[in-house]
């Protein structure tokens, strides 16, 4: 064979990995498409590119040199099965099948099993940044054997984006790794969106400014702590205006937000796995809320804040304060979300027993992906210097921001509640920040009253043991059985 490396999949994100992977000296990219015409079209449109096009999973593989290397870019669910059980066929022990399309981590586990059976190496692959990204280098988030990736490595290395000179890939961990660490990042994805949309809400009912002028406001943010690439395309999308109605386009765009359902594999697992993504499950609910027209029709009623005065703007000095408490707001709920995330993964790699290491993907973060961010240093830099840490936002740099941007944190959470206005993932954020701080929980008398319903017993604060109080009969407190 010729060709290095393959891809199977030419829609949009498949033809364009297949001609980044194309563009770097010294591949050549066996490619291959279910339908022809797809195959065709893409070798018309680039003549220039280093391909070498087979019509049947035969010809693929036999176009590939060895060990064959193939990446899977095709509709997640039945169709990856279908084609990685065609490759199956057709390839030899040692070659590497790699799905590069959004899997469930828990069916890349299940396939890795299958087709390590084989002798055939499977890597799960996360690939974010979207159609651009699979063009001009994406993040990419690769599980699978070491043996994989040391042919892999290198081709990966070679066509992902660059940040501050580290190409953002790293081999994140065994079997579903990759995809769990995608699943994850989509989840703070959804939190990091969400809140930027419910400060851009605020700032705009408080101080009446033009989606236009907010976008100064974003652009703005995007110079200091908050610079990120949701942050520059925000000010976009506020600054454009609607060519048939002359309107800001934001306001004659149906607010009722889609979801492609990793935001909900995300928090699925996170409640498996017992870890409060608070802020990641209320973004995605908030979208859940945003899109249900039939209960927001009949809700329109429903009583909200006496406002007898009438709206008053907040204006000049009050409203440059207002803005700057919101966007502390945002930065503090932004740690909290990505803290959580974090949290999330480290519990992940626990569970199925996966050595990730949670500076390498905050850093394979920083280019090519939806999420990439400054910031994103700044949680490298916390885990470098404690890798062990229990929980991200209690790293020193962390604490430091935290402190100063709590108190307009919480003023700005009481303001929108007063002003009924809704911030989900500011105040759930908050909430979380105090559960955490707190030195006592009334999760204690939730054991009180689990115990007295269920006889699900606790544990005391001054002694060893399991207790039940006979709450039916004398109530005293015998010594239990320690069951949960
Ligand atoms: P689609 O998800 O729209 O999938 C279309 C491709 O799947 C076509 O090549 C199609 O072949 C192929 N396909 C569908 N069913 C089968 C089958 N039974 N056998 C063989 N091939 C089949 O393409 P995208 O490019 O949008 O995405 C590809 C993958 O990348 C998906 O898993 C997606 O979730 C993931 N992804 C997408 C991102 C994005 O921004 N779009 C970002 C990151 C990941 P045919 O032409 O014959 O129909």
């Amino acid at each position: 064979g010729r060709a290095n490396i393959g891809v199977v999949g030419l829609a949009v994100m498949g033809s364009n990995l297949a001609r980044n992977l194309a563009s770097r000296e010294g591949n050549t990219v066996a490619i291959f498409n279910r339908s022809h015409d797809k195959t065709e079209h893409v070798l018309a449109q680039h003549p220039e590119a280093n391909f070498v096009a087979s019509f049947s999973y035969e010809d693929f593989a036999a176009s590939l040199s060895k060990p064959r290397t193939a990446i899977i870019m095709v509709k997640a669910g039945r169709p990856t099965d279908f084609v990685i059980d065609e490759l199956v066929k057709v390839f030899e022990p040692g070659d590497i099948i790699v799905d590069g399309g959004n899997a469930l981590f828990t069916d890349t586990i299940r396939r890795e099993k299958a087709v390590r059976e084989t002798g055939i190496n499977f890597v799960g692959m996360g690939v974010s940044g979207g159609e651009e990204g699979a063009l001009r280098g994406p993040s990419i988030m690769p599980g699978g054997s070491d043996e994989a990736w040391a042919t892999l490595g290198p081709i990966l290395k070679s066509i992902a984006a660059i940040a501050e000179g580290e190409p953002c890939v790293t081999h994140v961990g065994h079997d579903g790794a990759g995809h769990f660490v995608k699943m994850v990042h989509n989840g703070i994805e959804y939190a990091d969106m969400q809140l930027i949309a419910e400060a851009y809400d605020l700032i705009r009912r408080a101080t009446g400014k033009t989606p236009a002028e907010i976008a100064d406001v974003f652009a703005e943010w995007n110079r200091g702590e908050l610079e990120s690439y949701l942050i520059e395309i925000t000010a976009e999308v506020l600054r454009q205006t609607d060519a048939d109605t002359g309107k800001p386009l934001v306001d004659v765009i149906l607010d009722q937000a889609g979801a492609k359902g990793t935001g909900a594999w995300t928090v699925q697992t996170a409640l498996d796995l017992g870890v409060p993504v608070s802020g990641i499950a209320e973004a995605t609910f908030a979208r859940s809320l945003s899109s249900h027209p039939e209960q927001r029709e009949v809700s329109g009623d429903l009583p909200g804040p006496d406002i007898s005065e009438g709206v008053v703007f907040l204006e000049g000095e009050d409203a440059d304060t207002f803005i700057e408490q919101v966007r502390l707001a945002l930065y503090a709920s932004k740690i909290v979300a990505y803290s959580q995330g974090f949290d999330e993964i480290r519990a992940g790699a626990a569970q199925y027993d996966w050595n990730i290491d949670l500076g390498a993907v905050s850093k394979i973060w920083r280019g090519g992906c939806i999420i990439r961010a400054q910031f994103l240093n700044r949680i490298a830099e916390a885990y470098d210097a404690e890798p062990g840490l229990p929980v991200l936002l209690t790293a020193p740099y962390f604490v430091e921001a935290l402190g100063r941007a709590q108190t307009p944190w919480r003023n700005i959470v009481s303001l929108a509640a007063a002003a009924g206005i809704p911030a989900p993932a500011f105040s759930s954020s908050l909430a979380y920040y105090d559960g955490l701080r707190a030195e006592r929980l009334p999760a204690a008398l939730i054991q009180g009253q689990r115990d007295f319903f269920g006889a699900h017993t606790y544990r005391r604060i001054d002694k060893e043991g399991t207790f039940h109080t006979l709450w039916s009969g004398d109530r005293t407190e015998i010594e239990a059985e320690d069951t949960h």
